[in-house]
């Protein structure tokens, strides 16, 4: 037999890798985990964490002039500085990314900070060093990154998610390319911190895929954030001038701007990582391919997350990357479930999302109704503004179950993890209906809508 110097060896420590070398040490298994950037992967060091922390920081902008309707008497305009937010952003995640380190030696997890590639199926080499490592399992688990669409002339003045949050100098104007998660909650922090932000794309709306509720609605929040929305224009060049970005836009017209963010999507990090070499399969978009339970076509390589490009998100990740160490070194046998994953998008207004949207269900389905609402919240009576919530319930009309929910407003990501939980269980939509209200809430809408909006009957003759 083998004597491999270790039980498992992850490529990249973000969510997934760093989950799986820590649930697999906890088995038993000499683990290795090797990072090229920082510990803590996209999630952590520049994507959801240091983005919600923006998040916050927008959102005093509302509750400022929202305070003087409450009696609060606020002395001088507040003031923001973009620094201060950079460097309190930067000691959060320096923290955290010190404890996934310390979680990591804590299991006995042996960390190289270096970047890592595959010789053979069971050997890597740690490319600063030079120093080859045979290993019994290799875990893929390198993530993606930030795709530059449209390739036109000047994109290289142009930035990603990864630069964003450590401008050196607050963007006064900002153009956003795209319109999927990344665009739309970035141009809604800027807008809040007080950029004047464009947002372009290509397609009619905003978060293509997403219940026609949330991305009408969506829509109207941006707008009323003053955020300049050109929907079907693109940019066709950028250029450097004395003050800033010029834009050449499709439609003919140009805009002048500080930065521009290219938000169009991401792709696998999965480009020389000696996957070829050791006969791994990789598809067109360059990820990884994996089974059910994340093994590729060779049977000691593994892969979690992003680099597997089918749903990208960290929760995801984490799960794959522990039923993987559980099925390798635990006897575990669990496959990873993909159904019902709820997401939010942290706009304001935020979006909370669970199941099938409304046109998904009535591809799927025969009879379908659809229970839908949007009310001023409680804090807009006194505050005044434009704020909405819009709630939909996605109901199969023949079982009366609950296939999909959908809602936008404050606290709306809070309501989709706990309405995954129903979903799960089957709830029927007769069970939101006996279920209490909890008074005075948003969240009590989901339970007290009892007039259905519409119902649709698939034609089965054609
Ligand atoms: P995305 O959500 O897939 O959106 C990509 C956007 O770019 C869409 O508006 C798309 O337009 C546009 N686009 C794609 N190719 C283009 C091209 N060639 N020319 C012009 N426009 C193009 O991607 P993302 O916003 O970059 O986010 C990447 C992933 O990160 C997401 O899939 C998500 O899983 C994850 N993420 C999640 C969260 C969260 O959970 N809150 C937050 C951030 C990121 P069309 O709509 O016309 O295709």
């Amino acid at each position: 037999m083998t004597a491999y110097e270790a039980d498992l060896f992850v490529i990249g420590a973000g969510s997934g890798g760093v989950r799986a070398a820590r649930i697999a040490a906890g088995h038993g298994a000499r683990c290795m985990i090797a990072e090229e950037f920082r510990i803590g992967g996209t999630c952590v060091i520049r994507g959801c964490v240091p983005k919600k922390l923006y998040v916050y920081a927008s959102r005093f902008a509302e509750e400022f002039e929202e305070a003087a309707a409450f009696g609060w008497n606020i002395p001088q305009k507040p003031e923001f500085e973009w620094r201060k937010l950079v460097s309190a952003k930067e000691a959060e995640i320096s923290r955290l990314s010190k404890i996934y380190e310390t979680n990591l030696l804590k299991s006995g997890v042996e960390i190289f900070e270096e970047r890592a590639e595959i010789i053979s199926p069971h050997e890597v080499r740690l490319t600063k060093t030079g120093r080859v490592i045979s290993t019994k399992h290799i875990l893929v688990a390198t993530g993606g990154g930030p795709m530059m669409f449209p390739a036109i002339p000047g994109i290289e003045h142009a930035i990603s998610s990864n630069e964003i949050f450590d401008l050196p100098e607050f963007p006064r104007r900002l153009a956003v390319v795209g319109a999927g998660y990344i665009a739309v909650e970035f141009a809604s922090i800027f807008a809040r911190l007080g950029a004047k932000v464009t947002i372009l794309f290509r397609a009619s709306n905003v978060l293509r895929g997403f219940d026609e509720i949330l991305r009408e609605n969506l829509r109207d929040g941006l707008a009323h954030a003053g955020i300049d929305i050109r929907s079907g224009v693109l940019p066709t060049a950028i250029d450097k001038t004395g003050h800033g970005l010029r834009l050449d836009l499709s439609d003919h017209g140009a805009l002048e701007v500080d930065q521009v963010l290219v938000a169009t999507g991401r792709a696998p990090h999965a480009r020389g990582l000696g996957l070829e070499q050791a006969g791994v399969d990789v598809d067109s978009a360059g990820a990884v391919t994996v089974d059910a339970f994340n093994t590729s076509n060779v049977p000691s390589i593994h892969a979690v997350g992003d680099v597997t490009n089918r749903v990208n998100l960290t929760p995801v990740a984490i799960r794959e990357g522990h039923l993987l160490a559980d099925r390798l070194f635990g006897g575990g046998v669990a496959q990873v479930d993909y159904h019902l994953i709820p997401t939010a998008v942290f706009t304001t207004p935020e979006i909370g999302t669970v199941g099938l949207t409304e046109a998904l269900a009535r591809e799927e389905f025969r009879c379908v109704d659809i229970y839908q609402t949007s009310f001023r919240p409680m804090k807009a009576t006194i505050a005044g503004g434009p704020a909405r919530i819009a709630m939909k319930i996605v109901v199969d009309g023949d079982s009366d179950r609950v296939l999909g929910v959908h809602i936008l407003g404050d606290d709306a990501g809070e309501m989709a993890q706990l309405l995954a939980i129903s979903l799960r269980l089957g709830a029927k939509k007769a069970d939101f209906d006996a279920t209490m209200a909890l008074h005075p809430s948003a969240a009590e809408e989901l339970v007290t809508l009892r007039t259905r909006t519409a119902r649709y009957l698939r034609d089965e003759a054609g």
